[in-house]
C-alpha cells in the first residue's frame, strides 16, 4: 500500500519562513490542502500557531471548524453558518442575495476572475451597511505575481488606494475596520508592504522554489521479474535487449500520478513504459519500497503541467502519515 508522508519539519520550516514576511498567516487549505490532507494538515498548522485558514467550500469549512478561529470559505454556496465562519463576496449578485453575516469582500484588481469590479465598491459598502453584515476582510487576488511583471505592481496600487478609501468609510460610518490581504504565494517577497496578513498556499507545501518539499509519495514493491529482449507493461513501450531488471509498484494513474507512455523519473529509479491504473514498473530490484517523489519540485519536471496540478490530484484514499 503506498503512503504519503507529510514533512512536519519542513512544514513548519516554510511557515516559519513565510512569518518572517508576515506573521499573519490566512493559510490556504483549499481542495485538501493541495491534496496532503486538509485534516492533517489542519491540526499541524494549529499546532503551528494559526488561527485563519481559507477553504474552497462549505463542506471543507465544516470538517475543520473545529480548529481555527476563523475560516474563510472561498466560494459558499449556502447561507447562514458558524460565526468562525465567512464567506467572500465574489459578485454584486452574491452580495445581494447573501443571508451569512461574516464576509470578505474580494475585488477584481485585474485578474477578471471573481471579485466586484472597482467601480461597485461604493455600492457593495453601501449595501453591507444596510444590511448589517460584519465586513470581516477585503481581498484581491493576483494574475501574475510568478513572474517579474508590471501587472503586479498595477494590482497592488489599485489596492492599495481602495484600502484607504474603504478605511475611510468604515470611520466614518463607526464600523469596525477590515482586515486587508493581497499576498499569494510567489507574491509574498514581491511586494512593498503586505497589509494585516498574507494568503499563501503552495509555498506552506514547498511546491515553490525557497521552499522545502512537504510530500513525499512511496510506494510498496509488489513483484520483481527480470526480462530480456522483451518489453513490459500495456503495449510494451519499453523494450529491452539486455537483461534488465523490473520491480513492479502499487500506484498507478488511479492515484493520481498524470499519465505516461514513456517511463518518468523517480527519486531513486525510473518508472518505465506506461503507466497502469493501479501500478508502474521501474527500473530495478526493489524488497520493500520505492520512493516516487520527496520533492514536487523536481518530479513535476517529468510532466507539462505545475507542482500544485500534481499534489491536489494524489489521492484522498492513500494514508497521510506525520513524519518529523
Ligand atoms: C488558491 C488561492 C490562493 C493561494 O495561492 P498560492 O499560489 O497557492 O499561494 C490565494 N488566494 C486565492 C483567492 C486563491 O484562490
Amino acid at each position: 500500500m503506498a503512503t504519503v508522508y507529510i514533512n512536519k519539519t519542513n512544514l513548519f520550516k516554510n511557515l516559519s519562513k513565510i512569518s518572517s514576511i508576515n506573521p499573519n498567516i490566512l493559510a490556504v487549505i483549499k481542495d485538501n490542502a493541495y491534496g496532503h490532507g486538509i485534516i492533517t494538515i489542519s491540526k499541524l498548522l494549529k499546532e503551528f500557531g494559526i488561527k485563519r485558514v481559507c477553504v474552497r467550500n462549505n463542506n471543507e469549512a465544516e470538517i475543520i471548524k473545529g480548529f481555527f478561529e476563523e475560516i474563510l470559505v472561498f466560494n459558499p454556496k449556502t447561507n447562514r453558518n458558524a460565526v468562525n465562519i465567512s464567506y467572500a463576496i465574489n459578485s454584486l449578485s452574491q452580495l445581494k442575495k447573501n443571508r451569512h453575516p461574516y464576509i470578505h469582500l474580494k475585488i477584481n484588481t485585474g485578474m477578471n476572475r471573481n471579485g466586484i469590479e472597482i467601480e461597485e465598491v461604493e455600492e457593495a459598502l453601501n449595501l453591507i451597511l444596510e444590511k448589517n453584515f460584519e465586513l470581516r476582510g477585503v481581498f484581491s487576488h493576483f494574475c501574475c505575481s510568478e513572474e517579474e511583471n508590471t501587472d503586479t505592481f498595477i494590482q497592488y496600487q489599485k489596492f492599495k488606494e481602495l484600502r484607504e478609501k474603504i478605511i475611510k468609510f468604515c470611520q466614518k460610518h463607526s464600523l469596525k475596520t477590515p482586515y486587508f490581504h493581497l499576498a499569494n504565494s510567489t507574491a509574498l517577497s514581491k511586494l512593498p508592504d503586505t497589509f494585516d496578513y498574507v494568503r499563501p498556499g503552495i509555498a506552506i507545501y514547498g511546491g515553490i522554489e525557497e521552499y522545502e518539499p512537504v510530500m513525499s509519495l512511496v510506494a510498496d514493491a509488489v513483484s520483481i521479474r527480470e526480462i530480456e529482449n522483451d518489453g513490459v507493461g500495456y503495449n510494451k513501450t519499453f523494450f529491452s535487449k539486455e537483461k534488465v531488471k523490473l520491480t513492479t509498484i502499487d500506484i498507478g494513474y488511479a492515484d493520481g500520478i498524470p499519465y505516461f507512455r514513456h517511463g518518468c523519473k523517480l527519486k531513486d529509479t525510473q518508472a518505465v513504459g506506461k503507466i497502469s491504473m493501479d501500478y508502474m514498473s521501474v527500473l530495478g530490484k526493489f524488497k520493500k519500497e520505492v520512493v516516487v517523489f520527496d520533492d514536487i519540485k523536481e518530479f513535476v519536471k517529468n510532466f507539462d503541467t505545475i507542482t500544485y496540478d500534481i499534489l491536489v490530484k494524489i489521492s484522498p484514499r492513500i494514508k497521510r502519515v506525520v513524519i518529523e
